[in-house]
């Protein structure tokens, strides 16, 4: 019996999904998105501890140096001249921001990721919470990749960053797709529901549905990913299934509620243990030869989807060109 209502469309009566280690999960029968059955209290103390155990940081830096993101700056293509990341982690994308000469600020919950960020780029105006930020300042871009997952109430979460939203701002959102063909296939042995503090997944109806209750537009929702994320990401499912049979619940990957092991690829989602020198090679042999991600976009089923949401009344008649 599935106590939550859906933190996208406020349905109730949603349907049991599966289960995976300790977590419970519930599919809405009225938008399909995909979240935990878990009360607010319960989800403080799993964020807590993913916190504590975050191996972001050196993988960031491992997979990209201290180079900034600027293709994935670019490809965002947000207009105006203040920016304000929600869990910039890293920063490769705040300071790909700041290089575009941009001014950016950050909330970040991590006491060690903005630590990171001051030294690593020098970047001074990243805070623990959006209450921290200068009394009254908006901004013209705000940007969250990969935080929808990790927040239990997700309208709240949208109605906060609208009053920090400019007149004419753009919020920029991805997060996993619910609609992805892979949990649709392998059902909670999709690698997103193996990451210790992640409770929900939105389809593009249950997004635009939050949206609007928090009293945002929807300007744009579409879904994409990574060449290769969805064969790779039948791959780790079917991975974890044998390892589960072999090694029993005892297995670590099975412990309920702890932080994923540092470093092991067992506990990586999907879209970060894409080898990248493989696919290299795959390109250099065939050129263009992966049709899987975009044909995985076409049909709206690719990993990850995501949003452009304004203020109702911010004139859409000259679109941001991406
Ligand atoms: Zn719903």
């Amino acid at each position: 019996m599935i106590t939550k209502e859906c933190p996208f469309c406020s349905a109730c009566g949603a349907r049991y999904y599966g289960s995976r280690d300790a977590a419970i999960w519930a599919a809405c029968r009225a938008c399909r998105s995909i979240f935990r059955d878990i009360s607010a209290t319960d989800f403080e103390d799993l964020h807590k501890q993913a916190e504590d155990g975050s191996t972001l940081i050196p993988r960031a830096v491992g997979a990209s140096g201290n180079q900034p993101h600027a293709d994935v700056w670019r490809a965002i293509g947000l207009a105006g001249s203040t920016v304000l990341e929600i869990g910039p982690g890293s920063g490769h994308l705040l300071a790909a921001a700041r290089d575009a000469g941009r001014q950016v600020w950050g909330v970040e919950t991590n006491p060690a990721h903005r630590a990171h960020i001051a030294s690593t780029w020098g970047i001074h105006t990243v805070h623990p919470a959006l209450s921290d930020l200068p009394s009254g300042q908006t901004f013209d871009a705000i940007v969250a990749i990969n935080v929808l997952e990790h927040v239990h109430d997700i309208q709240g979460f949208l109605q906060a960053l609208r009053t920090r939203l400019s007149p004419n701002g753009e919020i920029f959102i991805s997060t996993s797709n619910s609609s992805c063909i892979v949990p649709r296939v392998v059902g909670p042995w999709w690698s997103m529901f193996k990451e210790v503090d992640h409770v929900a997944f939105p389809s593009a109806a249950g997004m635009s549905a939050v949206a609007a209750t928090a009293g945002l537009a929807v300007g744009r929702v579409w879904t994409s990913e990574l060449p290769l994320e969805t064969p790779i990401g039948f791959a780790v499912a079917a991975r974890d299934y044998l390892r589960r049979r072999r090694h029993g619940a005892g297995h670590r990957d099975a412990a309920p509620g702890r932080p994923p092991a540092a470093g092991t690829p067992a506990t990586r989602p999907a879209h970060e243990v894409v080898d990248r020198k493989a696919i290299g090679r795959v390109y250099r042999f065939r050129p263009g030869w992966e049709p899987s991600a975009r044909l995985m976009a076409r049909l709206g089923r690719a990993a990850s989807i995501k949003a452009v949401l304004t203020h109702p009344t911010k004139d859409l008649t000259h679109p941001t060109q991406r």
